[in-house]
């Protein structure tokens, strides 16, 4: 859909899918609201979209520009924030208007659509699948990562609205991942992401889920260990700008945290602060996001309840002798998606 010059809003960038929007010749433009850049606001919906700033981008560029909005659930950069279905149906208003689709990264959309059950007002008797349903019929075309919200151990999918698309991206998918109708996955995998997809909406499992991410959370808050607030879906967010105030962002501390945490305890976390930002495309200089947080990710129906005490107290340790704590500087950048495969000594 991305043509050279064509600009794409959405609520904050992701890695991957912002170095395929570049490769295509496209500009990502973040609109999430400004809440969503600071770790210590407790907005309930800090996924939503700040409908001025798309409106700007699409009064500066023109709506012809603009292919379509991505919009993600559960936003990951921003700390597994959810999107509130109000929001996306004023975004959706506003696309209409100019005839922009909505592209959806419903990697997380269950998670996203649990914290609308109980957070946003009207949706407390709805259920989770419900709440999806909802959300997708507000958006022309979903990516999904299965081996999330969908409980895999590999795989995903496309799905759009649109016959003409499908078609163009059916025609594609045979050049770059298998026939279409596999999509270079094994029948054996597409046959449990199917009963992943169902059981990733039962209201107890999903419950549970981020009820486990909200336990290793409050246990970490307690300790007096910065987090992102409000806790987010699928992992907490260690805020390293406040863990290791003594490190400018350019000694990466996010990465000396999550690497003093793998010492620690072998708790394997991930940097998503300046690494992960990576460089600006046109003045090759690191990208210096607000937010320099290390992902403590949770993976699904792998740990019990002791496993967070034990990661809580690692971090804990940690946190006691984070004076002592140095940066490092990268001694290997590969050039795409440098937060990898990067490797760094201390300095
Ligand atoms: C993991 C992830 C992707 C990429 O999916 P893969 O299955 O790893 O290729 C895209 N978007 C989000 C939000 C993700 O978390």
């Amino acid at each position: 859909m991305i043509k050279k010059g064509d600009i794409i809003p959405g609520n904050m960038y992701f890695t991957t899918t912002k170095l395929h929007q570049e490769l295509a010749g496209g500009k990502f433009v973040d609109v999430i609201i400004d809440e969503a850049h600071d770790p210590d606001s407790e907005h309930p919906f800090k996924g939503d979209i700040d409908l001025k700033k798309l409106q700007k981008v699409i009064d500066t560029h023109g709506p012809e520009k603009i292919p379509y909005v991505a919009v993600a659930t559960a936003v990951n950069m921003a700390g597994g924030q959810p999107i509130s279905l109000k929001n996306l149906k004023a975004v959706r208003e506003l696309t209409n208007k100019y005839k922009i689709k909505i592209i959806h990264d419903m990697t997380r959309v269950a998670e996203n659509a649990f914290f609308i059950k109980d957070r946003e007002p009207g949706y407390a008797n709805k259920s989770t699948s419900e709440i999806v349903r909802e959300i997708c019929d507000l958006t022309d075309g979903a990516t999904m990562s299965a081996k999330k919200d969908a409980l895999v151990n590999i795989g995903g999918f496309l799905a759009v609205n649109d016959y003409e698309l499908f078609e163009k991206a059916r025609n594609m998918v045979v050049i770059y991942e298998g026939l279409h109708t596999y999509g270079g996955l094994a029948g054996r995998d597409m046959e449990a992401m199917s009963i992943g997809i169902s059981e990733s909406v039962d209201e107890d499992h999903i419950r549970a889920r981020v009820g486990q991410v909200v336990y290793l959370g409050n246990k970490l808050i307690q300790m007096g260990v910065p987090v992102v607030k409000p806790i987010g879906s699928h992992g907490v967010f260690l805020n390293a700008k406040k863990f290791l105030p003594h490190l400018t962002q350019d000694m990466f501390p996010a990465q000396a945290l999550a690497a003093e945490i793998y010492l620690d305890s072998g708790v394997r976390t991930m940097e998503r602060g300046i690494v992960s930002a990576g460089r600006n495309s046109e003045t090759g200089k690191h990208n210096y996001p607000n937010l320099e947080l290390v992902r403590v990710t949770i993976p699904r129906r792998v740990y019990t309840q002791a496993h967070m005490d034990v990661v809580a107290e690692s971090i804990e340790q940690v946190f006691e002798h984070r004076d002592k704590i140095g940066g490092l500087k990268m001694v290997y950048e590969p050039e795409y998606l440098r937060f990898f495969q990067a490797r760094f000594e201390k300095i």
